[in-house]
């Protein structure tokens, strides 16, 4: 299939020509001719299928091609809502390259820089308004925008702005736009009870596309888990790290987690960022690009800040902690195995984290390989789906690996404050008490 069979405009298959798109992606081809012919749409797509386009374009289409018509100043004809400051900005650069010759006027607002740039581009006028919730209600407020004139409303990632509680203000938003005569498209990973009442609530009879199995993966993702005690867990990571320079993206759960692991990563002479909501709209933009140039080698994220990472061709996830809640386990690994690319997804997982593992794997309905590494074993192995503890290793144990710090790295430290490193002797003594250990794997 062709985009050109699509009812495309000519100067839009010339952008998508330059950007090296020969044929649309299921999602592309599923969405774009009935929003073309201004259907409601309730698209079921993750990142990483292609759906920004697939929204994108139709969108171009209409504002600029079918029913041009300069917006007046702060009045944008299209918003788009999305949950986090990186999608905007993805969005933002997306729409710029397949808007490229039909002289796109599009703005992004979101909290963490400064009201007064966006006010000013507002007031100069712009057709395609791009948006986070929260600022947006700011600029609602202090009358800087007038929705009254938007004819299309994209929501993007609509169950990762339920997740993070927009739905108050997605409903306030909603209420200053117009009811009749607006197109609406939603797009979801998931589509829980609550994105059908959204939907039902605020769309005319919407066309459902649902193009990946609800929560899948790409089937070229392969999935690890290396089990390790809570306190170990840096050292295993670094220890992975260290064995293979491959990029990797890093999950930690929290915030100042994800600072700490990228601090110690960075003393241990490994080129890493951390990216996580507390970091200036600056330091994310320069932590991403330096990432996507090669310049470091880890980003450490929490999965707030991940989501809308577009990172092409990424070999490799590492969870240092488990997500609290399973569909999250999908949106990480979501970045690596793109494209029919291999992609390996590691989780290094202590005890206390059994019952998430549990959760992923009925989410995923798959097994997910348990690949103790030789000097990391934990001292109490963990359950595999069917109850059973894994395998215990007959062979005599290899010397266990400890990380052995680089010239001017600070001395290893552990999950937990306060502690130094286990002593290799430490870890292999527990061995010996257990009178065996877990079959032991290299790490990836
Ligand atoms: P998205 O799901 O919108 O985040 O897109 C994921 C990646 O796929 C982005 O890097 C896009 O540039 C790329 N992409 C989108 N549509 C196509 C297409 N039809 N052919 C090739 N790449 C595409």
């Amino acid at each position: 299939m062709s985009f050109a069979s699509l009812g495309l405009a000519p100067a839009l298959l010339r952008a998508l020509d330059e950007q090296g798109y020969s044929s649309p992606t299921p999602i592309q081809a599923a969405a774009i001719p009935p929003a073309l012919e201004g259907h409601d749409l309730l698209a079921g797509a993750q990142t990483g299928t292609g759906k920004t386009a697939a929204f994108a374009l139709p969108l171009l289409q209409r504002l600029y091609v079918d029913h041009a018509a300069p917006a007046a100043p702060k009045r944008p004809r299209a918003l788009v809502l999305t949950p986090t400051r990186e999608l905007a900005a993805q969005i933002h650069a997306n729409v710029r390259d397949y808007g490229k010759h039909v002289r796109v006027r599009a703005t992004t607002i979101f909290g963490g820089v400064g009201m007064q740039p966006q006010v000013d581009a507002l007031r100069r006028g712009v057709e395609i308004l791009i948006a986070t919730p929260g600022r947006l209600i700011d600029h609602i407020g202090q009358r800087s925008v007038d929705l009254s004139h938007v004819e299309v409303l994209v929501l993007d990632e609509a169950d990762r702005m339920l997740d993070m509680g927009f739905l108050p203000a997605l409903k306030r938003i909603l209420g200053h736009l117009p009811r009749q005569n607006r197109i609406t498209w939603l797009f979801s990973a998931t589509f829980a009870t609550e994105i059908k009442a959204l939907a039902s609530q605020f769309m005319r009879e919407p066309i459902e596309i649902q193009i990946a199995k609800p929560n899948s993966v790409a089937a070229t993702v392969t999935h690890r888990v290396h089990p390790v005690d809570g306190a170990r867990k840096r050292d295993l990571l670094l220890h992975l790290l260290e064995g293979d320079a491959s990029q990797t993206l890093v999950f930690g759960r929290t915030k100042h987690g994800a600072d700490k692991l990228a601090k110690m990563l960075d003393k241990a002479g490994l080129r890493a960022a951390a990216i996580h909501g507390n970091k200036s709209q600056n330091q994310r933009t320069r932590a991403l690009a330096d990432f996507k140039s090669g310049k470091i080698n880890v980003l450490v994220a929490t999965d707030i800040a991940a989501r809308g990472l577009d990172i092409d061709q990424l070999p490799r996830v590492i969870n240092h902690d488990l997500p609290m809640v399973a569909e999250d386990y999908v949106h990480r690994i979501g970045r690596t195995g793109r494209a029919g690319a291999q992609g390996l997804a590691i989780s290094l997982v202590c005890h206390e984290e059994e019952g998430l593992l549990r959760d992923i794997r009925r989410l995923l309905k798959q097994d997910i390989e348990i690949a103790p590494v030789a000097g990391f074993e934990p001292a109490q192995p963990l359950r595999t789906d069917d109850g059973a503890r894994a395998r215990p290793q007959q062979k005599p144990q290899q010397k266990p690996q400890q990380h052995k710090p680089r010239q001017n790295a600070a001395p290893p430290r552990h999950g937990h404050a306060g502690k130094t490193a286990a002593p290799a002797k430490s870890a292999s003594r527990k061995r010996r008490r257990r009178g065996g250990g877990q079959r032991s794997t290299q790490p990836a």
